[in-house]
């Protein structure tokens, strides 16, 4: 008898990792080298942790054996409230914390916590697809609205508008923005608030690049610059901090947690029902957001993200039918291929081709939502010899995709 995957699942897709990346392990598996820009993995890049994080983590290993509060370490959550202190955040407590296996568990349990079937969730177009996925995996129904390129990707506050029905329950922002780069000005930040306020919505706030700024970008807040609203931020050490195989990341509930009781009790269940976040890994929290912030090396002039960026950034321009905007933060590029040069009906396609050709390893922009076949998404973490020879191969291989 066939076991079939549950109906939960019917809509579900997370395609950074999809066919193309089976298709990339096969070549891999018989031998071939593959340049891999897929994923936002800044380890394998030679990006290593603070060493302090490291000793700590080592240090607190024997007594990091048991289970912790389902919330996570005292600590750990103590050092995010104090963080969010610095981000001007106003009245968070250690109670309104919640530590996870990554951000990723989070934004899963977040929703699982507050979806009817039907419910509508915003979503911007493109998203880190984990959104899309974790809400048609909880029962509700993924509406994207467009970031415009045009207008450095910020979000088209009319086609949010247009797009809120009686069954919006809740608004998601990504910023910085993977895949686009794009870091939201203050004003963007007030419009969408004003929007979330009007229409009663709960505010998802995905900042996990909030350290990673470039060109003097700052980075605010959306909890900060709209305490009276509702909202949940997402953060962790994945990336500022380069510990993504850790697993660790928090959400802050931020404004009237009164009216939210009955969803933040849902928040308890689920987060009692996984028991706790990797105790070792929280451990990591205290350290990283407390010490030497070493992020700022990499970030400032002659630091290796601003350099593979600019350089990333060039390159792609160079290319006959390609432009792309220069991204403000996060690890991406998200270049365009004019339709009318590269007329691309099926992206996934593309990438296939380019992976069996030049053995690059990409990812097309509709598996981030994007409405048309016409972006893909690099990231920017390999060095500056590999981004050359990768971005070569891209625009040979894109010679032959020529109108
Ligand atoms: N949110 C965004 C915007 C991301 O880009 C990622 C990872 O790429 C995540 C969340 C997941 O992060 P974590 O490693 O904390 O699960």
């Amino acid at each position: 008898m066939q076991v079939s995957k549950s109906n939960k699942l019917a809509n579900v897709c997370y395609d950074i990792r999809g066919p193309v990346l089976r298709h990339a392990k096969r070549l891999e598996e018989e031998g071939h080298r593959i340049l891999k820009l897929n994923i936002g993995n800044p380890a394998p890049f030679g990006f290593e942790a603070p060493e302090e994080i490291l000793q700590d983590v080592i240090l607190n290993l024997p007594t990091a054996q048991g289970y912790s509060d389902s919330k996570g370490l005292f600590s750990a959550r103590k050092a995010v409230m104090h963080y969010c202190q610095t981000k001007h955040f106003q009245g968070v407590g250690i109670e309104d914390i919640y530590l996870g296996n990554g951000v990723s568990e989070l934004i899963v349990m977040a929703m699982q916590a507050l979806l009817n079937n039907g419910d509508e969730v915003l979503i911007p177009a493109p998203d880190y697809p984990l959104w899309t996925a974790a809400v048609s995996l909880s029962g509700g129904k993924p509406v994207h609205y467009l970031c415009d390129e045009q207008s450095d990707w910020y979000p088209d506050l009319a086609d949010i508008r247009s797009k809120i029905t009686p069954n919006t329950r809740a608004l998601v922002l990504i910023n910085p923005n993977n895949p686009t780069g794009s870091v939201y000005p203050r004003e963007v930040l007030e419009q969408l608030a004003e929007v979330a306020r009007e229409h009663n919505l709960l505010v998802l706030a995905d900042e996990i690049y909030d350290k990673i700024l470039y060109d003097g970008a700052e980075h605010d807040s959306f909890a900060a610059v709209a305490p009276d609203l509702l909202c949940l931020t997402f953060n962790g050490l994945s990336k500022s901090y380069r510990v993504a195989g850790f697993r660790s990341g928090w959400m802050v509930i931020s404004g009237p947690k009164q009216r939210a009781a009955s969803y933040i009790e849902g928040l308890e269940i689920l987060s009692s029902m996984r028991l706790c976040a990797n105790v070792p890994a929280q451990h990591a929290i205290q350290t990283a957001l407390g010490g030497y912030q070493s992020i700022n090396d990499l970030i400032l002039p002659g630091g290796r993200l601003l350099e593979q960026r600019d350089i990333a950034w060039e390159l792609l321009n160079e290319i006959p039918g390609v432009s792309c905007t220069k991204p403000k933060g996060a690890l991406y590029l998200f270049p365009k291929l004019d339709p009318k040069v590269y007329p691309i009906h099926n992206d996934e396609k593309m990438a296939l081709d380019l992976l069996l050709q030049e053995k690059i390893l990409i990812v097309q922009g509709t598996a981030f939502n994007w409405p048309w076949p016409d972006h893909f998404r690099i990231v920017s973490l390999p060095r500056k010899d590999e981004l050359e020879m990768a971005i070569g191969r891209i625009a040979n291989f894109l010679k032959g995709y020529r109108q």
